[in-house]
């Protein structure tokens, strides 16, 4: 195996994500198991993505549309932005890789904040690019200063995850206009606002706004806060040039009919956001004062999920909560054993897991 593999390759470990329900019941004999470890929406997507998956489904024996054309006028729409601002994937995740497959080269540098979402590593040592990390710095939060201030001759892309994966925490307008300010401008920073449409701090604003003036590329999915992971979904806003660049690396049927006609209409559906998104803010006051009671830390999160300071090895309580039919990831995965990071449910979900929590602990 060493001998066949590329060098970049073997430097890569397999992606471990979050523990399907199906697999804890079968390990388990239990039933019932409920997943709050992949920052899923729990209510599920729109009704009307539903209707709309009925109806296209006797047109799955045709390709899907390689251009997304009905997806990118309705998304054009929705940010005000040309067609020619949009590149979609399977899932952001392909978008990610994508990038790495567009701009880079072996040996240039990739910065990224730590602890942050992982596959931005993943999609730097793939092209034998070697990914940067800069710790986090105050209450968590990105050291924008930090960053910048490591920009070499060798660094050819930035990831930025705002609001941060695991973090929760957001990186404001000025600090952000800042960033820009200081980094040379031949430099791509990607943003990735995977968990933009559940922020609420109006000094945190979107990235979008920036992608004519500057070379920045912002992540949006679906998977999240519109409920459709199961379908892979994920889109690229950016310049025309670098949107044009990017689509020389993407496979011609990369998003499948269903996921297409599934995110238009989810998109249609912004009542079903906003109904999402006071699930997630209410839940999270329930969830703070449960985590005060017990005498736990977590970081105030502008995501659908806290990092919670367990204070105990958090693979045990993981193990544990795994018995009582509760998924949530451990902290050890981003280099915090303490902490566990926990989806925001439904109400009866989020009392579940307290319960647990409390029984475990
Ligand atoms: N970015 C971040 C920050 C994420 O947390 C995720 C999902 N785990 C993704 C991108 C990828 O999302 P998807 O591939 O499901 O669109």
């Amino acid at each position: 195996i060493e001998e066949l593999g590329r060098p970049a390759i073997l430097t890569l470990d397999p992606y471990v994500p979050g523990k399907p329900i199906e697999e804890v019941e079968r390990e388990f004999g239990i039933t019932g198991v409920i997943k709050m470890a992949s920052n899923e929406n729990p209510l599920g997507p729109s009704p009307a993505v539903i209707e709309a998956l009925k109806a296209a489904a006797p047109r799955v024996f045709n390709y899907p549309d390689s251009n997304c054309y009905y997806l990118k006028r309705e998304m054009a729409s929705f940010y005000s932005l040309s067609e020619d601002h949009f590149i979609f994937g399977n899932g952001a995740d392909e978008i990610i890789k994508m990038i790495g497959e567009a701009f880079l080269n072996p040996g240039d540098e990739v910065i990224h904040a730590w602890p942050t979402f992982s596959e931005y590593i993943f999609a730097s040592k793939l092209m034998g690019a070697k990914p940067c990390s800069v710790p986090v710095g105050e209450n968590f939060k990105h050291d924008l200063k930090k960053i910048a201030e490591r920009v070499g001759s060798n660094t050819k892309l930035i990831f930025i995850c705002n609001p941060n994966n695991p973090t929760g925490t957001i990186i404001s307008r000025q600090e952000m206009q800042e960033f820009f300010e200081k980094i040379p401008s031949d430099i791509v920073v990607v943003v990735d606002e995977a968990y933009y449409e559940y922020v609420t701090d109006p000094q945190c604003s979107s990235a979008v706004e920036l992608v004519d003036k500057n070379r920045v590329i912002v992540l949006r999915t679906f998977s999240k806060i519109y409920g459709l992971a199961g379908l892979r979904i994920g889109c690229g806003i950016a310049s025309p040039d670098l949107i044009s660049l990017i689509n020389r690396v993407r496979e011609p049927f990369n998003v499948n009919l269903m996921a297409q006609e599934a995110a238009v209409a989810a998109l249609k559906d912004q009542a079903h956001v906003s109904q999402s998104k006071e699930l997630v803010i209410d839940g999270k006051v329930y969830l703070y004062g449960e985590f005060e009671r017990l005498g736990l830390g977590y970081i105030p999160s502008e995501t659908n999920f806290i990092f919670v300071d367990i204070k105990r090895d958090s693979k045990e309580v993981f193990t544990a909560l795994l018995k009582e039919g509760v998924i949530v990831r451990t902290g050890d995965i981003f280099d915090r054993p303490n902490y566990i990071r926990v989806t925001v449910g439904t109400p009866e979900q989020n009392k579940r897991f307290i319960i647990c929590l409390e029984k475990v602990h």
